[in-house]
C-alpha cells in the first residue's frame, strides 16, 4: 500500500523505514511493529515522555500501546529513570548473582501468592519456553494443551494457532518448526472446557501442561468465560498434568498481583515480563516450589541465561513495582474505563457495530456486535474498519496497536489533556470506521 493512500506524511520515518529494510527482514525487529495488517509507514519514534511518543518527523502522540504493556507508569518516569542510571553507573553485567535481582524476585512473590520461586529470564518467550520445559521434565511427559488465539511468544511448540502477529499476518503456521514440535501441541478452542476434557480423555498419561494466557490479550481482549480457568485448573490436577498461566502481559498490569489477583485462580506455574523489566528485557517463570526444584542447579532440568537477572533490568523493574500501589492501579483502571466509554460513545453515534472486551485495564474494541470468546469470533470482525479507524487516529496524534488483533494499553500518566486529545481525535475516526469498506 502507498503512503499517498493516507492524509498525512512521515517523510523522515519513510527515510528510516527505508534504511530499515535494507539490512532487517521488513524493516522490523518485531513483526507486530510493521504497519502490514493496516498499511502505510510504520512511525519511528525517537523520545517518549510520560503518555506520550515523539516520532522521527516530530509529530506527538498519546500512546495507547505503552510498548505492549511494559510502561504502566508511562516513558520516562523520573523514579525509574533514576534507578536505572543509578545502576547503570555500577556496571551493566556482572555475569554473577547479585542483589538486584534477589530484591525483584522477592517483590514478586510478595505480590503474587502462587509464586513460591522464581526464576529471571530476559523475554516472555524465554519465560514459557522453560516452563514448558520444567513441565515436560517434571512429569516426564511430552504433550502440550495450549488455545487458538493465545500467543506464548515464538516457541517452536507454541506457535501452532498463536495470537499476536501471527493472528495479525492470519500465518496459518510457520515453516521451521518442525513435525515433531507440532505433534506434541494440542491445540483447543479458547473457553471450551468440554474439548480440554476429551484431549485428557484421548491422550491418556501423556499431557505435561495446559499453558494459557490467564486472561488473553494476544487475540484482542478476550476474557477467560467465568469458571474457565478453574476448569483448567481442575483438569489438570485430575489428569496429573500442570497448569501453566501465562501472566506475561497481565501481571503487574491487570492488578498487584495480576490476573491471579482478579479470579484467585491457583497455577502451577506462571510466567511474566512486560511490566516486571520496567521497559527493560526482564521476564520469569515460576510457582510451586517442588516443581522448580526440578531446575538446574538444583534440579537436572537445564535452563541459564548470560544477562538474566541483569542488574540494570531489575533495577527498573524494581522501580516500576514499587510505585505501583493501589492508587496507581486505581488510576490505570479510572483512564481505562474513561477511554472505553469515549470509544463506545464515538462508534455508536455513527451507527458502527461494535464490542469493547476488557480484563481489567487491558482492552480492546472488536468490529463485530457479538461478544467475542474465542479466536473464530476474534478472526469473524469487520477488520477493514478497523484499518480506517487506526489511520484517522494516527493523524490526529493518537497511536493504537496496527492491529485489531491486539490490547490497547494505558498508565498512571494518562491524564486529563491526554484524554481530551483522544476525545477530539475519536469523532472522525468513528466517521472513517463507518465510510470503510471491505
Ligand atoms: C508478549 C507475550 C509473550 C512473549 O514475550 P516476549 O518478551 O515478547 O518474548 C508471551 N506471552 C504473552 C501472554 C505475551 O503477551
Amino acid at each position: 500500500m502507498s503512503e499517498l493512500a493516507y492524509p498525512y506524511e512521515a517523510p523522515a520515518s519513510q527515510a528510516l523505514f527505508d534504511r530499515a529494510a535494507a539490512v532487517t527482514p521488513g524493516g522490523v525487529n518485531s513483526p507486530v511493529r510493521a504497519f502490514r495488517a493496516v498499511g502505510g509507514t510504520p512511525r519511528f519514534m525517537v523520545s517518549g515522555t510520560g503518555p506520550y511518543l515523539t516520532d522521527a518527523d516530530g509529530r506527538e502522540y498519546v500512546d495507547l500501546v505503552c510498548s505492549w504493556g511494559p510502561m504502566i507508569l508511562g516513558h520516562a518516569h523520573p523514579e525509574v529513570i533514576a534507578a536505572v542510571q543509578e545502576a547503570v553507573a555500577r556496571g551493566t553485567s556482572f555475569g554473577t548473582p547479585a542483589e538486584g535481582e534477589v530484591a525483584l524476585a522477592e517483590a514478586m512473590v510478595e505480590r503474587v501468592a502462587p509464586l513460591e520461586e522464581v526464576r529471571l529470564v530476559s523475554s516472555g518467550t524465554e519465560a514459557t519456553m522453560s516452563a514448558i520445559r520444567l513441565a515436560r521434565g517434571f512429569t516426564q511427559r511430552t504433550k502440550v494443551i495450549k488455545f487458538a488465539g493465545c500467543y506464548h511468544g515464538h516457541v517452536d511448540s507454541l506457535l501452532a494457532a498463536a495470537g499476536s502477529g501471527v493472528a495479525t499476518f492470519a500465518l496459518p503456521d510457520t515453516p521451521g518448526v518442525t513435525g515433531a514440535q507440532a505433534s506434541d501441541t494440542i491445540v483447543l478452542p479458547y473457553n471450551d472446557l468440554d474439548a480440554v476434557q476429551a484431549a485428557f480423555a484421548a491422550h491418556p498419561g501423556e499431557i505435561a501442561c495446559v499453558i494459557t494466557e490467564a486472561s488473553p490479550g494476544n487475540m484482542g481482549v478476550v476474557p477467560p468465560l467465568p469458571g474457565f480457568n478453574q476448569g483448567l485448573k481442575d483438569a489438570c490436577a485430575a489428569n496429573g498434568a500442570l497448569f501453566v498461566s501465562d501472566e506475561v502481559m497481565t501481571g503487574f498490569r491487570t492488578s498487584r498481583a495480576g490476573w491471579y489477583g482478579v479470579e484467585g485462580v491457583v497455577p502451577d506455574l506462571m510466567t511474566f515480563g512486560k511490566v516486571m523489566g520496567g521497559g527493560f528485557p526482564a521476564a520469569a517463570f515460576g510457582g510451586r516450589a517442588d516443581v522448580m526444584a526440578h531446575l538446574a542447579p538444583a534440579g537436572p532440568v537445564y535452563q541459564a541465561g548470560t544477562l538474566s537477572g541483569n542488574p540494570v533490568a531489575t533495577a527498573a523493574g524494581l522501580a516500576q513495582l514499587r510505585l505501583l500501589d493501589d492508587a496507581a492501579y486505581a488510576t490505570v483502571d479510572a483512564v481505562s474505563a474513561r477511554i472505553q466509554g469515549l470509544v463506545t460513545e464515538a462508534l455508536a453515534k455513527e451507527g458502527v457495530a461494535h464490542t469493547v472486551q476488557t480484563a481489567s485495564n487491558m482492552f480492546s474494541v472488536f468490529f463485530t456486535d457479538r461478544p467475542v470468546n474465542d479466536y473464530e469470533g476474534a478472526k469473524a470482525q469487520e477488520s477493514f474498519r478497523f484499518t480506517a479507524f487506526f489511520h484517522s487516529l494516527l493523524a490526529n496524534g493518537v497511536y493504537l496497536p496496527p492491529s485489531s488483533f491486539e490490547s490497547w494499553f494505558v498508565s498512571t500518566a494518562h491524564d486529563e489533556r491526554a484524554v481530551q486529545r483522544i476525545a477530539d481525535a475519536l469523532p472522525a475516526a468513528a466517521r472513517a470506521a463507518a465510510e470503510a469498506t471491505a
